[in-house]
């Protein structure tokens, strides 16, 4: 006999997830890039937010280019866009990706003669081309741009990516020059060189597409960009126990906290395993009720203790926030945005 397995009851612990912000963030970048579409980054799992709850959302908004970096982040898109749709960033680094390209139907950013050579032998078709205009990271290089073989190449999107659009640099304009004479030389439907980032760096850089990332999901990359961006998640969990703690008395590892006085405080079920890192047992607060709730003691792996002293209203089964506003965030810990939304862990409910 075949026993049926239990669902799983829900975790005390959640990622809010704001569908309107993240929509709205989309729309302000797509206006902000002008006479060119706003195509999104999702790869990470959507930055950490979850490619399955954010692809849907952009898509409904008028998104119709969403770039992943790996060949095992495609499944999760393929029921909830057209594969036409989807670039995958490393390329095909073996046949056996080239393959599943042609299979699926997904486009492949070719980033070198070989991934090039590559892709044809497996029967090619629409892909993408990444030229590396000063990243010396992934990409084809200038120096092979009047490559013959890539007249070979059915490509849609031409793109580079900038090093430093976030801040004033010399770089850019020497980037956006050098990613103009590739599309000068190389056949291609759409022109793309923007991150969030760049797409503020003005009409010059934005060709037929921009790349958004981290701003679609509440990162604020430039100064300029702060009234625009809404925060689209919250780390959120339950209380799983209230105490009373007599002053005097140590809270969690290694007793780096004493109560001063006596304090009420609650448990959360939300640790350094989860992503919310040890370095929010100082700095780290919650909300509820109106009220903060500031982390007293160390994070541990799947539990933080917050202070409830000033929050009667607040008890065990209330669910709480993370103050997690990823600019505020990021100045309190010295993590970048990206870090701070791609180390949320996979026990939250999303
Ligand atoms: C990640 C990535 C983006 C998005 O960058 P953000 O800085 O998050 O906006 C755009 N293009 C490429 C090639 C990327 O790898």
């Amino acid at each position: 006999m075949v026993k049926m397995r239990p669902d799983v009851p829900a975790p005390a612990l959640r990622l809010g997830f704001d569908p309107d912000a993240l929509k709205a963030n989309w729309q302000a970048l797509d206006h902000l890039s002008g006479n060119a579409r706003a195509g999104a980054a999702v790869k990470a799992d959507g930055y950490g937010v979850g490619a399955r709850q954010v692809v849907p959302v952009l898509h409904a908004a008028g998104c119709h280019d969403f770039f992943v970096a790996h060949w095992s982040e495609v499944p999760d898109l393929l029921d909830v866009v057209a594969p036409g749709s989807v670039s995958v960033l490393h390329g095909p680094l073996t046949d056996a990706d080239a393959a599943f390209a042609v299979a699926c139907g997904v486009k492949p950013v070719i980033n070198s003669l070989d991934q090039a050579r590559r892709w044809l032998a497996a029967g090619g078709g629409r892909c993408d081309l990444m030229v590396d205009t000063g990243m010396n990271r992934l990409g084809l290089p200038l120096s092979q741009i009047g490559d013959d073989l890539l007249a070979s190449l059915d490509i849609d999107v031409l793109m580079s990516h900038l090093v430093s659009a976030e801040e004033p640099s010399d770089i850019n304009p020497i980037q956006c020059k050098r990613w103009r004479d590739a599309c000068a030389v190389i056949p291609h439907q759409r022109s793309s060189l923007c991150n969030s980032a760049g797409i503020a760096l003005g009409s010059a850089y934005h060709g037929d597409l921009t790349r958004p990332g981290v701003a679609l999901y509440g990162g604020v990359p430039r100064e300029d960009m702060a009234g625009t961006i809404r925060q689209v998640v919250t780390p959120q969990a339950a209380i799983m126990q209230v105490r009373d703690v007599a002053a005097g008395e140590t809270i969690g590892y290694n007793a780096t906290f004493t109560a001063p006085r006596p304090m009420r405080t609650g448990t959360i079920a939300l640790g350094y395993a989860d992503g919310y890192l040890r370095l929010w047992s100082k700095t780290g607060s919650f909300h509820a009720a109106g009220q903060q709730l500031p982390v007293v003691g160390r994070v541990s792996m799947d539990m933080t203790v917050i202070d409830l002293s000033d929050a009667p209203n607040v008890h065990e089964g209330d669910w709480v926030s993370a103050d997690y506003s990823l600019p505020e965030a990021s100045a309190a810990t010295g993590l970048s945005q990206y870090e701070l939304l791609t180390v949320l862990g996979r026990r939250f409910g999303r």
